[in-house]
């Protein structure tokens, strides 16, 4: 049998050109964007988005990424 080996579609494509956070999904050109927005997560960030690794140190900050990421736009 020959069932056609498709490859696992990776939405997380690994482009080395950009040096990616491993904490949620922004990427960056520089490293040096990469360490400050990592603060953002090793910081002072006691609000956690309960849908994915992403933290805030802002509580409105956090209610406004649920409603853009994780449910569906209002008409
Ligand atoms: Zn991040
Ligand atoms: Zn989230």
């Amino acid at each position: 049998m020959s069932a056609p080996l498709v490859p696992l579609p990776d939405a997380s494509t690994h482009i080395n050109k950009y040096y990616q956070c491993h904490l949620c999904p922004k990427s960056f050109d520089y490293r040096a964007s990469l360490d400050i927005h990592i603060r953002t997560h090793t910081g002072d960030t006691p609000f956690a988005c309960p849908h994915c690794p992403l933290r805030t140190k802002d509580k409105s900050n956090l209610r406004r990424h649920i409603r853009r990421r994780h449910m569906p736009p209002l008409p």
